[in-house]
């Protein structure tokens, strides 16, 4: 018998029509792995209200009142689906054994959660639950949600392709993570950086439940750029690479500009202005890239995360999953 306790965190925001309908699916799953002995009689399945307008919180109190294995936590306010997945796991992290993380319109596959769970008692401290196939979303969310992850590699933020917020991390990584004490969280470009033994699920996604999508084109726009600028100070970079190009360019236009003078073909005072601007506009994006370069440390600076990370001593037990 397992007596590894694992707890689901759930976010939600103004989800009461689709809280009645996986809440059930989510007990059905956890009943399911504590009858295999998989995960102990303590497990539970925690919401996260996340300052919803509607009667979510009426909904999440109430299945506690029905059900001992749900509970439930509220924020404050509106925070965000990042905020509200980081004080789910900074609650989890000291009661519970082994953590998952998952959005609570049922579109990534519930079922899923077994093999995470077996890939964790085979060692793996987290499990990224990665989209197998984007069949059911729309051919314009599919190119946006892909290009998003593209994007984010190119700038220089290291994403796992096509893992979203549906994840296990065990309590052990939750610890080492809560040292970083960024306030501009981005948590799928954030656990990778903690380490330690991880492995992949895959699963197909569905269509949402019911109700609908928080996460349109502007804030989804805007969380791809909040992922970069909080993971990578690549921009700040390429502004000295454009200022070396632009300089480059300066110096064609300069050579340009005196040989149309000995031509006779320039306006009188014309090639000096271009030569005096050219030289300008590239020595200026120069110096704002090496700015740049001080800005970007400053800012890796300020988050103050820990410089490292240990996962094993050897006179340490030997840390079992199972
Ligand atoms: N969510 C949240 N706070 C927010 C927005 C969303 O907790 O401000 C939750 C939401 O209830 C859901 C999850 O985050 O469980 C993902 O949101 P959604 O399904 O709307 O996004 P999509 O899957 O369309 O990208
Ligand atoms: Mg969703």
């Amino acid at each position: 018998m397992n007596t590894q306790t694992l707890c689901i965190v759930v976010p939600c925001y103004n989800e009461q029509e689709v809280l009645p309908i996986t809440s059930k699916l989510f007990l059905e799953e956890l009943t399911h792995l504590i009858r295999c002995g998989k995960v102990g009689e303590g497990s539970r399945i925690l919401f996260v209200n996340d300052g919803s307008g509607d009667s979510t919180w009426d909904i999440i109190s109430q299945l506690a009142r029905q059900d001992e294995h749900f509970i439930g936590i509220s924020q404050s306010r509106n925070r965000g689906h990042q905020n509200a997945v980081l004080a789910g796991l900074m609650e989890a992290r000291e009661k519970f054994d082994v953590t998952i993380s998952i959005d609570c319109d049922g579109q990534d596959d519930i079922a899923a959660m077994e093999a995470m769970i077996d890939a964790y008692h085979d060692g793996c401290d987290v499990v990224y639950g990665v989209r197998s196939k984007r069949e059911t979303d729309t051919f314009f969310k599919r190119f946006t949600a892909e290009g998003f992850y593209k994007l984010m590699r190119l700038m220089g933020a290291e994403v796992v392709f096509n893992h979203a917020d549906y994840r296990l991390i065990s309590s052990r990584v939750l610890q080492e993570f809560s040292k970083f004490h960024e306030v501009n969280l981005f948590l799928r470009g954030l656990i990778p950086l903690v380490g330690f033994k991880s492995t992949c699920v895959y699963y197909e996604r569905h269509e949402r439940m019911a109700g609908s999508s928080h996460y349109p084109l502007k804030k989804m726009l805007g969380f791809a750029f909040d992922g970069i600028t909080s993971l990578s100070v690549k921009p700040l970079q390429l502004i000295f690479f454009f200022g070396c190009f632009v300089a480059f360019l300066s110096f064609i236009g300069i050579i340009w500009a005196v040989a149309a003078y000995f031509m006779g073909k320039a306006v009188a005072g014309w090639a000096s202005m271009i030569c005096i601007l050219c030289f300008f506009s590239g020595i200026q994006l120069i110096c704002v890239g090496v700015l740049g370069e001080y800005i970007g440390k400053i800012y890796l600076e300020t988050k103050a995360r820990p410089r490292y990370i240990i996962s094993a001593r050897t006179w340490e037990e030997e840390d079992s999953h199972s």
